[in-house]
């Protein structure tokens, strides 16, 4: 149970009060324990500090963290305190991301075969020096895999959708179950819409 609630998602303001981030409420909680955030309220909009908030009682019909000494509300909101911009965890390169990235969808013809039957193709093939990077992997289709072979698209006359990048995606922002009520007096509709990915 405290397990599950230290995992729920807290929206992170930045001081102007915009969202940039989602954390967990475990770390939401380190960032107000060192004073580098301050708990909103979303009722009221005031802010305590960890000494205020531990203060604070849960409601009986609220989740709560059971500390050693004693129950702790669970923050759905806090402001960073000194910082503009919380940088965004690197997100690691793996087979998983990849496919997140490009949404289970061939690079090279569009088609949404299902996971599958997609694997990870190297634009410029290792054979040729070409790495396992963001920039050099994508997700490809057997049949464009099997056309493309050991060879660059150029040389196999093929054309990727768009240029591979990083993604620099917040994965929580995106899932509709992730959210919290009270975050929508913070984020307007549109600011969920926003694409996942930039370049
Ligand atoms: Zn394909």
């Amino acid at each position: 149970m405290t397990t599950l609630t230290l995992q729920r998602p807290t929206l992170v303001l930045n001081r102007n009060w915009q969202p940039v981030n989602v954390a967990t409420v475990a770390r939401a909680l380190v960032l107000v324990w060192n004073e580098s955030a301050r708990v909103v309220d979303p009722s009221d909009y005031r802010l305590y500090t960890w000494a205020d908030w531990s203060a604070l009682a849960p409601r009986a019909d609220e989740p709560f963290i059971q500390a050693i000494r004693q129950r702790l509300r669970v923050p759905e909101v806090i402001a960073l305190a000194g910082y503009d911009r919380v940088p965004s965890a690197a997100v690691s390169f793996s087979r998983r991301n990849i496919f997140k990235r490009d949404h289970y969808t061939c690079q090279y013809c569009g088609v949404q075969p299902g996971g599958e039957e997609l694997s990870i193709d190297h634009v410029v093939p290792r054979s040729q020096g070409g790495a396992s990077t963001w920039d050099n992997c994508v997700l490809a289709c057997i049949a464009c895999n099997k056309r493309k072979a050991d060879r660059t698209p150029r040389q196999a006359g093929m054309k990727l959708r768009k240029p591979p990048v990083r993604p620099t995606w917040k994965p929580m922002y995106a899932r509709e179950s992730g959210r919290i009520a009270s975050w929508s007096k913070f984020v307007s509709e549109a600011y969920w819409n926003v694409p996942l990915e930039t370049g």
